[in-house]
């Protein structure tokens, strides 16, 4: 197989379009390709007057091997790789015990899923409900006010990626295209194969909830076992070695080979393992509003006369800027054609986060601002950054009338220092509503006088980013972990053995496709540990 880069096309072309490139590119007769399948398809928008698809190709041809001595000179025609995924272990057939992995989000399910494929049998862990369940209680808390702590946008099962937009781009190195294991497996459970070759995929909210369950319907067909509403309480440890865990009713499991795959709002879970004695280290996350702006004037100032078109979906942007204080401000987990939900796991605390369907056709565009803090803004302590964001969320929730309504007010009066006292023409989407106010004692003064400064900078780049009537509803503090658990070379922690901390919580990952990687990644180190401890 050949794998062709750089094939440039008008946005709207035939199959018989491409094809002809094909042939002109390899410089063959109809007669000697094969087939052609599409690697992937990204879209050059620079020129709004005339945008086109790239594509990158895998042909065969009855005569490959000619055609890649003949083009060996040129870049964009090279052998395609083999990307498929090889296991790296394989159980025993007398398995003497298996493996835990707690969490079943992306991080979760994966390493779930790789070791049930090599034969481990893992018991996984999640302290949530199963989805649909779960998706009762998070769409309760949306519509009445009803949080349920321990089953929400943040725990359950598919984990705090399951009521998202589902972007799956990620920017880390992939030299072993764990990518394309995670994207086949989306695919399998029910994910649009469109995902395989555009450049950013996307599944939307329903699509998720249903894969989840194939997900946990394969790995359980392959030996392993999933409990919900197992809440991990304690850790037992001996001589720097895990040895197993107590559960929230007081039931124990035994295992020396443990996945903490959390998630980055486990706070209760996080001051356990510091208690035990893990180590863990304060890192960086990021803080800020969610924006809201009608979807058409992103599209507008991307596509041009180009804006809605099918191919091209709803438009989506990444903007960062450098302020004068030395703080980055940057737009984060962008949700074209999206809703603002409540994305609290804890009492009267207001997080906003952001989701969409597979469609994208809401209203309103809305990502995060967020202002990039470190360690040294809360000094102290490895879990000061929990109660930092702790602050902010209670004082969201103040401002926000003490009923789960999210402060909001409009870009033209946050940058004048007024507060809002009515809507505009963007109405904000978060459930289950919002009250205008004053949002500039909610974000210490750095991050507000950061976003201001950031604001026109960015208008700078979308006309009308800035304009008065666009919404900012907060707060956004769950961008990431507040701590790392940190891990060795092996991907155990550092002072306790058999610990794999994993994915977002533990802070390795940053998104539903690096999770899942992390994921795989840690599965391979858990096989690999267990049959060397044999
Ligand atoms: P999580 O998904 O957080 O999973 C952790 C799991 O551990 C949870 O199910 C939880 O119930 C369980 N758990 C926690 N503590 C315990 C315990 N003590 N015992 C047992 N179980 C426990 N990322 C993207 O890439 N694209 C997006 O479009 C996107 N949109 C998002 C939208 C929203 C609303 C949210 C909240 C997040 C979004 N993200 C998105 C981020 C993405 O969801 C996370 O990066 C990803 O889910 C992290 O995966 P994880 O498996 O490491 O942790």
């Amino acid at each position: 197989m050949i794998r062709i880069s750089n094939i440039k096309l008008p946005l709207e072309h035939s199959q018989e379009a491409l094809d002809a490139q094909v042939l002109s590119c390899l410089k063959i007769s109809p007669e000697q390709l094969v087939n052609t399948t599409v690697f992937r398809r990204g879209i050059d928008a620079r020129n709004k007057k005339s945008i086109f698809l790239m594509y990158t190709l895998d042909v065969e041809t009855t005569i490959d091997d000619e055609l890649l001595a003949k083009f060996d000179w040129d870049p964009n025609i090279r052998k395609t790789p083999d990307m498929a995924y090889k296991f790296v272990a394989q159980a025993s057939e007398d398995l003497q015990e298996r493996p835990v992995v707690v969490g079943f989000g992306p991080c979760g399910i994966f390493v779930g899923l790789i070791l049930a494929e090599m034969g481990y049998k893992p018991i996984i862990l999640d302290r949530g409900k199963e989805v649909r369940e779960r998706t009762k209680d998070t769409f309760g808390f949306w519509r009445k006010k009803q949080l349920n702590t321990e089953s929400n946008v943040q725990y359950g099962e598919g984990g705090a990626g399951t009521f998202s937009d589902g972007k799956l781009s990620t920017q880390i190195k992939d030299k072993k295209h764990y990518s394309r294991k995670v994207l086949n497996e989306f695919v399998d459970a029910g994910a649009p194969a469109e995902i395989l070759y555009v450049s950013k995929p996307h599944i939307g909210t329903f699509k998720l909830v249903s894969m989840v369950e194939k997900m946990r319907a394969k790995i359980i067909a392959l030996g392993g076992e999933i409990r919900f509403g197992a809440r991990v309480d304690d850790l037992h440890l001996e001589d720097g070695q895990v040895t197993g865990l107590t559960l929230a009713d007081g039931s124990q499991i035994k295992s020396k080979h443990i996945a903490l795959a959390i998630g980055h709002s486990a706070r209760d879970t996080f001051e356990m393992i510091h208690d035990k004695g893990v180590y863990v280290e304060a890192k960086p996350f990021s803080v800020g509003f969610r924006v809201e702006h009608k979807q058409s004037l992103i599209d507008k100032n991307y596509y041009g006369e180009f804006a809605g078109h099918p191919t091209l979906g709803a438009a989506d942007y990444k903007l960062v800027h450098h302020c004068n204080n030395g703080r980055s401000v940057y737009s984060f987990c962008m949700c074209p054609g999206g809703t603002v939900v409540a994305a609290t796991s804890e009492e009267n605390r207001v997080v906003t986060n952001g989701m969409s369907q597979y469609s994208r056709n809401e209203m309103n565009a809305n990502s995060a601002i967020v202002v990039g803090i470190d360690p040294s803004d809360y000094p102290g302590h490895p879990l000061a950054g929990i109660d930092f964001q702790r602050k902010l969320e209670s004082a969201a929730f103040k401002l926000g009338g003490e009923n789960y309504d999210a402060p909001a007010q409009l870009v033209g009066d946050f940058l004048k220092g007024e507060s809002s006292e009515a809507l505009g023409e963007v109405e904000p989407s978060y459930k289950p509503g919002i009250k205008l106010t004053d949002l500039s004692g909610v974000l210490p003064g750095y991050c507000i006088d950061a976003i201001r400064e950031a604001l026109p900078a960015f208008n700078r780049k979308i006309k009308g980013f800035a304009m008065d009537e666009a919404t900012l509803t907060g707060v956004e503090t769950r961008t990431s972990s507040p701590i790392c658990i940190k891990r060795d070379d092996s991907l155990q922690s550092l002072n306790t053995r058999g610990l794999f901390p994993a994915g977002e919580g533990a802070g390795y990952a940053g998104g539903i496709m690096s999770a899942a990687i992390d994921g795989i990644k840690v599965a391979e180190a858990m096989a690999l540990s267990i049959n060397g401890d044999k």
